[in-house]
């Protein structure tokens, strides 16, 4: 059975639930699904509510069209750079206010870099500017940097004294990564935001070398759901306090369900699964409220000839071998049965780099070491100078599946 973080629906809950039930009744293909729900009251009368699954909301969203009651509609799109693009509507505000109400990441006096990179319809760099907005900071808006604008632009952070930084955990690992490298200090920098991926471990590394007065705040959600959480330095980087007007389910395989209880939300969130799973858990913040620990998608493990491979154990230990900035896996399939290329981005000197990580992965007393022994030729490491990312977000994923 579901459990839910809540404690209880209110009136408005009610008739919020009551809404979205109705236009997803209206949606054809949807309809049957939605016939039998009757009025939902109680939290255990949410449980037989159908879950949502990604293609539904599309399905819903295409038919729906929602509109904004005052000011623009925009609309977002999440997904990787292949496929077809998921949307996500939202009015202008991206709902921010529920999100400044419960968090307190930047204030008036904050100099804050906006690093998350415009454009291409993802969201995130819009909804942290409407943020700005309620904390009333000064605010410049960088994007998306290459390798050689690092140096240039942390100096001119550091100059301009700039207090805060935000971005993708791929993108700050980089950033934060490059100025440890070159020696570069931001003693002004007090909080690093985040949104779009899980927490990067390097960075407790690389931050309080770089700006030692430094800490993470995060966000968590997505483009159909927007936020849903938000976590504080005290809190676990992977724990999020979910936001009054969001409603989380932990259902069967602890796989988590999202209701959006706010009724300006124009995407019909009922009950919607993103993939991602969890569980409920006291936050070691103190915070006495129930909090969700995100655990990641239910598909973190893979088969390489027959050996089961956590990708994020193996990139996160590869991760931490000296001389790598960071890791990446790509599987390719050969006619010699699949190959196993361990991408290596260099923190600085590359020489014998491939060749000690290959010497690491193959001489593990755990892991896939055995199936390389067995099969030298099925790994393959490259030092390379840039991963396989999406240009569009930043977002650089541990493994990349070539047919
Ligand atoms: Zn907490």
């Amino acid at each position: 059975m579901p459990e839910f973080v809540s404690d209880g629906l209110t009136g408005a809950h009610q008739d919020r639930i009551a809404d979205l039930v109705a236009q997803l009744r209206s949606v054809e293909p949807l309809a049957s699904r939605y016939r039998g729900v009757s009025s939902v009251a109680t939290l255990e009368q949410l449980e037989s509510v159908p879950v949502m699954l990604k293609e539904d909301l599309q399905v819903a969203l295409r038919q729906l069209q929602p509109r904004a009651a005052s000011g623009a509609t925009w609309v977002f799109q999440s997904g990787g750079s292949t496929g077809s693009p998921q949307v996500g509507y939202a009015p202008t505000g991206l709902y921010m206010h529920d999100v400044y109400a419960q968090w307190k990441a930047l204030g008036p006096d904050d100099v804050f870099v906006n690093g998350w990179s415009a454009g291409k319809m993802w969201g995130a760099h819009f909804l942290v500017n409407s943020y700005v907005d309620h904390a009333g900071c000064v605010a410049m808006n960088l994007g998306a940097m290459t390798k050689d604008e690092y140096t240039p632009w942390l100096e001119f952070f550091a100059q301009r004294k700039v207090t805060s930084f935000g971005g993708t955990p791929s993108v700050l690992r980089l950033v934060f990564g490059h100025a440890r490298e070159a020696g570069i200090k931001l003693p002004d920098l007090k909080s690093v935001l985040w949104l779009g991926e899980g927490w990067d471990k390097q960075l407790d590394e690389d931050l309080p070398v770089v700006a030692p007065n430094a800490r993470r705040w995060g966000m968590f959600g997505s483009t159909e759901t927007w936020v849903i959480g938000t976590n504080t330095p005290e809190c676990a980087a992977d724990t999020w306090h979910p936001l009054p007007t969001q409603l989380v389910g932990i259902g069967e395989d602890d796989l988590l369900d999202f209701t959006c209880l706010n009724p300006e939300v124009l995407n019909p969130v009922l009950r919607y699964r993103t993939g991602d799973a969890g569980r409920i858990v006291t936050c070691s913040c103190g915070d006495p409220r129930a909090a969700v620990q995100v655990l990641g998608r239910r598909d973190g493990l893979i088969k390489f000839r027959g050996h089961l491979l956590n990708v994020a154990d193996f990139v996160g230990d590869l991760g931490a071998l000296p001389g790598v900035a960071r890791a990446q896996l790509m599987v390719t399939e050969t006619d010699n049965g699949p190959v196993l290329e361990v991408l290596v981005l260099p923190a600085a000197e590359t020489a014998g780099l491939a060749d000690r990580v290959r010497e690491h992965v193959v001489g593990s007393a755990f892991g896939p070491s055995i199936v390389f022994q067995r099969n030298p030729h099925a790994l393959e490491v490259a030092v390379v100078d840039k991963l396989i990312g999406n240009d569009r977000t930043g977002k650089i994923s541990d493994l990349v599946v070539r047919a």
